[in-house]
Order: C-alpha cells, then structure tokens, then sequence
C-alpha cells in the first residue's frame, strides 16, 4: 500500500471514533464567559488531557491562574523540528433563541455533526489530532504538539502567562493556528495577517448638568457638537479616510499579488452584504472591498452618548458628552502610536476634550511566501484539491499575537471551518467533508515538515 493510499483507508477506519470522540467534547458545555461553568471547562481539559494520552501523546493541563491550558504532543527526538498546533477548546455560549435543538445535545445525522463548538473549535482540533497519529504512526521525524488554550473566547487574558511556563509548554519551530474560516465552500481560504485595535472615550464636560435650551442655549457649549467636530476632523465619514496627522505613515500597503490572493478566495460582494444585512457599501469593487476590511486601517465610531435619548425631542444643552471609538490597525502599525497620535491631535483640535484609551492588540503579519507557504498549499491541495487562497483577517487574535511576541518563530493558518457552519451562531455545526480533508491537509503538512527539517 502507498502512504495515500494507507492514509485514505486510515481516514475511513478512524471515522467511528473520530465521531464519538466529538460528540463527548461538545457535550461538554465548556463556556469559558460563564464563571457557572468553570467546572464544566475543567472536565473539557481533562477530556482532552485522556484523549491526548489516549492516542499515545503525552499531555498535562498547565495552569494560568485563570482556565487552564492543554499542552502535549509526540517528541521523537530533540533533533527533530517541532511544530506546535493550537485549537481552542472552550466555545461561546449558545443562549440565541434561534437554536433548534439542545446546543450541547450532540447528534450526527450522515456526516453533519450539530453543538455548539463542533466548528469552533472542537471539530478543526480533533481533525488536527487524527492528522497527527497518521503522520507518528509513519514514523515522520518530526515533533508535534498541541496547545489547547480554554479561554479563547474571552481574550486570552492568561494565555502570555501560560506560555511563559517552558517546561510545560516548550517553543516550537513553528506554529500553526487552525480556528479560522473560509469565505466559500470549495475553495480553502488562509489567512496570514491580522488587524490590530486600539480603542478609546472621548470625553467633554461643558456643564455640571443638562441645562434648558430655551434659557441657555446661544451661549451654553454644547458638548455633543464639540464631539462631532472634532469627529469630522478625524475621518472622512463618505470615504472612511482617516485625517488625523501621520495616521497612514506606517502602513504596509497590500501588494497587488496579495490583493489578486484576496480574489481568489471567493469573496462576493452581494454574499457579504447579504451575510452581514448591509444595505449599501462605500465602494462594490470586490478588490477594493477586500482590501479595506482585510488589510486597511480604519476609524470607527460605535457611539456617541450624552443629552437625550427617549422619544420625541427634549430641549436640553447636555452637561457632558463621550464618544466612543476604535481604530483597526494594520501592518507596520501599533496600537500604541495611533493612540498617541489621536490624543495629540484631539488636544489641538479642543483641548477640553478627554481621550482616554481602552483596549489594545497589535496588528499580526506572518508571511505571504517562503518554505512553510509552500508547505501550506501543498498541505491544502492534498487535503482539498485546491491551492488556498491567501486572505487576511479584519479582526485580531490576540493568542496569535503573544506566540508571535514569545516564540518569534513562524506562524501559519491551516483552518478547516466554512462560513455556513455558524461560527459564534446558533446551530452551530462542522461536517465530515472537513473533517476528514482537515485529516488528509494536517497529515500532509507534517510530512512537508518533516521533509523540511529544521531551519536555522
Ligand atoms: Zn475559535
């Protein structure tokens, strides 16, 4: 028998348990947002500890101080590469009224297995796992572990502090992420950058209480206006171009083969609209479209609050006022120079103004191309048929960002879930489909790997 040919029979005898195994992980209703749950998010990281064990690996839950971590694998020698593999295992909860069944009541009707984080992320770690076994049972010579985080959903507040424990969790020579989403069906999509955030409240107190308009208003300040001025000045709100000085100065434009990578994913402009209830866009030009959600800063206002705010009109000069705001970053961008250069630029617009940060994550770019590329597209073409198409995120992860800060080594996306499998949304479900491709891709990068040695 071929190794193909070996992997293709392994893949449909492993099926059986590859859908038990699934069905116990998403019963377990591990919210990790739902201090309730806290216990339920243990018994998630003792499971996956006994699945690990289970398949041979060796595994221990490291602790955070706050939920836990999963950590393991297979070392086969110190001289081999080491790739480390991180999933999720905590899910969001699953309170939408939308729900058809039982969100934690596993079922699998023909290779369609329905829960909450069975595409998010249990179903993409399993396949991971499987991938895995295959590649050790060949005797590759290369090492594999898993990083299983269970606080994903909440923002990795603990993640740093875990990956500092070195025995525990040891630095790989690379890395891979596999909890992202394709933008269609058919056409396995990875990403390589994610945008960064900084946010902030802009605040202005002009008055110790709302006044009566009739009787102050003409001399009163009003503090909402003010707030909008200094908006106005901030961002082009027809265009979304920002204006705050220096704003651009670091940004790493997009190259035109990476915009021709956007395109190549299968993004349509009708299905993004229709999928996110958006009426009309800035602009319809797909390129265009990608290249402003995916790798463009922007300018955001989320709200603007003060004054009056129930029916009808109530004639009040508001004391005060507070606008908040986030802006996206991008590439060579930092959440700490944007901030900065928003608050300098605020003071001279009115100096009365409070800007006042809130959150920050830096922006991600891993690479376009070079050897671990290469052995993505091989790994995808295995698994899917199809070379991946090379997108970004708009969003951040913030785990990504902190592997990036501690391991400085390279870090990759390999993700198995498609758009309508319902990420964070009710009946929420993965399939066999990519499952098992997500066997067949994962079994064919650790033998990229393996090939591949250990660089530098
Ligand atoms: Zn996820």
């Amino acid at each position: 028998m071929t190794v193909n040919q070996s992997l293709e029979t392994y893949i449909e005898q492993s099926r059986a348990q590859f859908e038990n195994l699934l069905g116990q992980m998403v019963e377990i209703p591990s919210i990790s947002m739902d201090p309730d749950k806290a216990h339920d998010v243990r018994r998630m990281a003792t499971l996956a500890r006994q699945i690990l064990t289970d398949f041979g690996a060796e595994a221990q839950i490291v602790e955070t101080g706050g939920h836990p971590i999963v950590s393991g694998g297979w070392t086969t020698s110190t001289h081999h590469p080491t790739v480390t593999i991180y999933n999720h295992m905590d899910v969001q909860p699953a309170q939408e009224p939308e729900w058809r069944r039982d969100p934690f009541a596993f079922t699998n009707e023909n290779g369609i297995y329905r829960g909450r984080g069975a595409t998010d992320d249990k179903g993409p770690a399993l396949s991971v796992l499987f991938g895995a076994r295959f590649a050790i049972d060949q005797g590759l010579p290369i090492n594999i572990r898993f990083l299983w985080e269970l606080e994903e959903e909440i923002g990795s507040p603990h993640f740093a502090a875990g990956l500092k424990k070195r025995t525990e969790i040891p630095r790989p020579d690379s890395v891979v992420i596999s909890d992202t989403i394709w933008i269609a069906k058919g056409r396995p999509a990875m990403p390589y950058g994610l945008r960064g955030l900084v946010g902030a409240r802009l605040t202005l107190r002009t008055g110790s209480k709302d006044a009566h308009s009739g009787v102050t208003g003409g001399a009163a300040r009003n503090p909402l206006a003010e707030l909008m001025e200094v908006v106005q000045a901030c961002v082009n709100a027809k265009t979304g171009e920002v204006k705050i000085p220096g704003f651009y100065k670091d940004v790493v434009k997009p190259t035109k083969e990476e915009i021709k990578s956007f395109l190549k994913s299968g993004f349509q402009v009708k299905r993004f609209k229709e999928a996110y209830g958006l009426h009309s866009l800035r602009t319809d030009d797909p390129a265009e479209v990608t290249r402003r959600i995916w790798a463009a800063p922007t300018f955001e206002i989320h709200g603007l609050t003060g004054g009056y705010h129930g029916p009808g009109v109530k004639t009040v000069v508001p004391g005060h006022g507070e606008l908040k705001i986030t802006m996206r970053l991008v590439p060579n961008q930092t959440p700490e120079k944007a901030f900065g250069l928003l608050k300098r630029y605020v003071a001279k617009l009115n100096p009365d103004v409070k800007v006042e940060r809130e959150g920050m994550l830096h922006p991600f770019k891993g690479s376009f191309d070079g050897p671990y590329v290469e052995c993505v597209k091989r790994a995808a073409k295995a698994g899917f048929g199809k070379e991946p198409a090379f997108i970004r995120e708009g969003g951040s992860i913030g785990a990504v960002v902190t592997m990036q800060k501690v391991w400085k080594v390279p870090i990759l996306f390999l993700g198995l879930s498609l758009p309508e499998h319902g990420y964070h949304a009710p009946n929420e479900y993965f399939d066999w489909g990519q499952a098992s491709g997500g066997m067949k891709a994962f079994a064919q990068y650790f033998s990229e790997l393996a090939k591949m040695g250990r660089l530098g």
